[in-house]
């Protein structure tokens, strides 16, 4: 008997096949699969109505871990400007690599039967998914493209606008302003207005 890594239970092990039978890998793989069915379950959740978002560097590089294929996998597919939130993995769970590494992971663990299909995403699924996508994505242009025209519409009436008060502005102001110039410079070349005049006099 060999020694052998366990990746479930994170340690090196000496019963070989008696580990994978024991107690303690055996509730440690149920703690696994456990969190890993939620994961595809979330994912799952999305196929017949997709959630696509403006790509976002933080949120949208997830990763999860994959136990049947032993690696780190996208979460979500994204081409840095638009994301399928879990498009990573549904597309996983549905590829043949997976699904042979799957049913190697349950035999090798000697997991229950029942749940096995629950990390797996059929070709129907897959195939419902990605046309769901393909609706979505349209829509989200027609709106983007329809903001785009909201914007420029409202650009243009603001300058419009802006035209429009300068002009009136030009009107109602500046020959007032002149007139306002004019009538300080006579008062200055007339002699003394009336008051003073008369003061003189008396
Ligand atoms: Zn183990
Ligand atoms: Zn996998």
């Amino acid at each position: 008997m060999g020694t052998h890594y366990c990746n479930i239970c994170r340690q090196t092990t000496f019963s070989g096949k008696k580990h994978i039978f024991g107690k303690q890998h055996q509730s440690r793989l149920r703690v696994v699969l456990t969190k890993f069915i939620e994961k595809v379950k979330e994912a799952r959740r999305t196929i017949k109505k997709p959630q696509v978002e403006k790509f976002d560097c933080i949120q949208h590089k997830e990763t999860f871990w994959c136990y049947c294929c032993e690696a780190e996998v996208e979460k979500n597919v994204t081409d840095d400007k638009m994301t399928v939130l879990y498009g990573g993995v549904l597309e996983h769970m549905a590829a043949k690599e997976h699904k042979k590494n799957t049913h190697k992971f349950w035999w090798d663990n000697k997991a229950d039967m029942k749940l096995k299909d629950k990390v797996l995403i059929t070709e129907e699924e897959i195939k419902r998914f990605k046309d769901e996508v393909a609706n979505v994505l349209e829509t989200f242009v027609e709106e983007e493209d329809d903001f785009i025209k909201q914007q420029a519409a409202c650009i243009r009436a603001q300058e419009k606008h802006r035209q429009e008060v300068f002009e009136s502005l030009l009107e109602v102001c500046f020959p007032a302003m002149q007139w306002h110039v004019m009538k300080n410079w006579t008062c200055l070349m007339e002699p003394p207005a009336l008051p003073f005049y008369t003061s003189i006099c008396e």
